[in-house]
């Protein structure tokens, strides 16, 4: 058999590899003898760094995700990984992915390009020493690597490579130390090279070690093999005869016993921030059917290397064994689960129409503000930094103890006092909508540009029925704000394109005759603009104008920007933020979160879990203590506020067991067996 290989095939070395690997392996010898003498040590630090960042970069990177598509990275997660796969080095990522999906495909045969059966090594260096074997190109042509093409930060790096890898992987690594700690320069490019050879020889191993020494658990017929020095060195790499079983498991190990799996840390951080989804695993069951029948015919032949088809056969077996697969997010059970299955909705997603106004009022609003909040002098004038926390805290206490918890959610009544009180709080946080349709509409329709403007305003009228859609149909495609479009749609998106359909329908069935009863609030929708202009946008400039001698620019900057923009963005926050990050201690199957931070941000409507759960709570939480809460308390203790709501104690209680995700702290006093007696 070895002789009819040798026959075919001629080794043609390429001496220009051999030069280089040869100083790339003599130069990190000398790198590391030097830094062991006369390294800074931020030196050493940085270059751990920047091979931790390499070895990801392939694992979770050209590995894990676009060699084997076994999740699903959103943009932000992808743009690291390019990067880290760039400073790697070991060819542009559609390169590396198709020899990948070659060498699974033809593992251990004249196509493998790190063909294992030729020994150490060949299959750790001698491979890149070498001509391809001509299998390899040609069978590798058949390998389809279209959806890589697909991806334009693939297809970006592929076209700039030439310019990215040096910088990536030489230029800056070595820069950064002589610029920031006077690192020697001559040091630091060894150290580069060092730490280039390092990661080259702990990927290699993969390919060598992995496919030598160690256990066969899962499948004897191929030459890889579990070993734990490779999955520590390659974080996690090294359980490789499972990987070659079920190449489609991020983890590229079993779940449990296995530990030194850093890259699946590192993917499940992602997916737990929301920028990694569809983990795709394998159930247990599929594991052990598989584990028996390869222990049951452990006399099975070694097989024949030069034979492809035979392992064609295989890799058919396991196109079998991949519809049983479960396709599964870490958080099995609870919204993870959700959200990526209501990812595939979004393929077949309505056709967004922008509101190119919203976008640039609200595009240049923000940039003003970044502006703001470098050249501002917050020390200049304290009166008015604290009148800008006055303001905000009027506006996001109008804003949620007024359209939210009152008029949505009546969890609470509240006497006409009161009642314009929170008209004019909620006027002054000048929500988002107005001016642009005032003007679309004039330019329009002239003649019913009063009409019209009404029903496009974000009065307390549209705030309601959005927001009693929103808890009506949380999460769907009715959802004025649906979470599961991301992070940017439900926080600001959702305002630059014109509605969904599905939204205005539902809108349409809010019985919404409560709040138009109500004098105080129908006042406010009819002079909404007048009153926001007045209220949000021009008392508060004036104030400090007169009461402190500020000048008009800063009193401008102050409130109608700084204070606007994250007032703005706080409220945003509660429909975007709390309901993707966070805990769920009252409902684990619906999207919205505890979130402290929304909570601190929006006086206190960042319990957003609860809110869901029970939303005629006048509090918004379990507890007392945000300041909303204390504002309606205040004015329930001098009587303006009254009939305020709460479910009992006992209530909470059993839905929290029911349905929560176990993580409020009444789980923690008492012991998780004895909670399941009770019941
Ligand atoms: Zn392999
Ligand atoms: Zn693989
Ligand atoms: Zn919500
Ligand atoms: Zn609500």
């Amino acid at each position: 058999m070895k002789e009819s290989y040798k026959t075919d095939y001629k080794w043609e070395i390429v001496w220009k590899n051999v030069i280089i690997f040869t100083y790339i392996h003599l130069a990190a010898i000398y790198g590391i003898y030097m830094a062991c003498l006369y390294a800074k040590y931020w030196s050493i630090l940085w270059f751990v760094a920047v091979t931790i960042a390499a070895i990801i970069g392939i694992t979770a990177g050209s590995h894990r995700l676009w060699s084997h598509r076994s999740y699903k990275a959103k943009w932000p997660m992808r743009l690291i990984l390019m990067i880290f796969q760039t400073i790697a080095f070991q060819d542009d990522i559609y390169q590396w992915a198709r020899d990948h999906r070659v060498h699974h495909k033809f593992t251990d045969t004249d196509a493998d390009p790190y063909n294992a059966r030729r020994g150490f090594f060949f299959s750790h260096i001698g491979w890149l020493l070498i001509r391809k074997h001509p299998d390899i190109v040609i069978k590798g042509a058949t390998i389809d690597c279209s959806d890589l093409m697909q991806d334009p930060l693939v297809v970006f790096q592929k076209k700039w490579y030439r310019y990215l890898m040096p910088l990536c992987a030489f230029i800056i690594p070595t820069l950064v130390p002589w610029w920031a700690w006077n690192e020697n320069l001559w040091y630091s490019w060894h150290f580069a090279i060092c730490r280039y050879c390092i990661n080259l020889n702990i990927t290699w191993s993969v390919n060598s070690v992995a496919h030598i020494w160690g256990t066969k658990p899962y499948d004897k017929s191929v030459s890889s093999t579990e070993n734990i020095g490779v999955s520590l060195l390659a974080f996690g790499e090294g359980w490789h005869n499972y990987h070659h079983a079920f190449p489609w498991d991020y983890k590229t190990a079993e779940l449990g016993n296995y530990k030194f799996n850093l890259t699946k840390t590192f993917i499940d951080f992602f997916a737990y921030i929301g920028l990694a989804y569809d983990l795709k695993t394998v159930s247990a069951d599929v594991i052990k059917k598989r584990v028996l029948r390869f222990e049951s015919s452990t006399s099975k032949m070694t097989p024949n290397i030069l034979n492809t088809d035979s392992k064609i056969l295989t890799e058919k077996d396991l196109q079998n064994e991949e519809s049983s697969i479960t396709t599964k997010m870490i958080d099995a059970e609870n919204y993870t689960q959700n959200r990526s299955k209501n990812y595939t909705k979004i393929e077949g997603w309505f056709k967004m129409e922008p509101k190119w106004l919203n976008i640039l009022y609200l595009g240049f609003l923000h940039l003003y503000f970044v502006y703001a909040c470098f050249t501002f002098d917050f020390f200049e004038n304290l009166m008015t930094t604290a009148w800008l926390f006055v303001t905000y805290g009027l506006g996001g206490i109008g804003t949620t103890a007024g359209p939210h918890r009152l008029w949505t959610h009546q969890a609470y009544k509240a006497k006409w006092q009161l009642r314009v009180i929170l008209g004019i709080c909620y006027a002054s946080a000048g929500m988002v909508d107005i001016y642009n349709y005032r003007f679309i509409c004039f330019m329009q329709d002239r003649k019913n540009f009063f009409n019209t403007i009404k029903s496009f305003q974000n009065n307390i009228y549209e705030w309601v029925r959005d927001h009693r859609v929103h808890h009506k149909y949380t999460d769907t495609d009715a959802d004025p704000h649906n979470s599961n479009r991301g992070f940017f749609f439900s926080h600001v998106g959702w305002l630059m394109v014109k509605k969904n359909p599905d939204v205005i329908r539902r809108g349409r069935q809010v019985d919404m005759s409560d709040v138009l009863a109500d004098p105080v609030a129908a006042f406010n929708i009819k002079y909404f603009p007048i009153l926001k202009f007045m209220f949000a946008f021009l008392l508060p400039v004036m104030l400090p104008v007169y009461a402190w001698n500020e000048t008009w620019y800063r009193a401008f900057v102050s409130q109608d920007i700084i204070r606007y923009v994250i007032l703005l963005n706080a409220i945003w926050s509660v429909n975007s933020a709390a309901h993707i990050w966070g805990s769920k201690p009252y409902d684990a199957h619906i999207n919205p979160t505890e979130n402290r931070w929304v909570n601190l941000f929006s006086g206190g409507e960042g319990l957003h879990n609860y809110h869901h759960v029970f939303p005629w709570d006048y509090k918004a939480a379990e507890l007392h203590g945000s300041p909303t809460t204390t504002f309606i308390n205040f004015f329930a203790k001098i009587g303006w506020a009254y009939d305020l709501k709460e479910p009992s104690k006992e209530l909470v209680k059993t839905v929290m067991r029911k349905r929560g995700d176990g993580s409020h702290s009444l789980w923690e006093a008492v012991p998780y067996p004895a909670i399941s007696q009770i019941e």
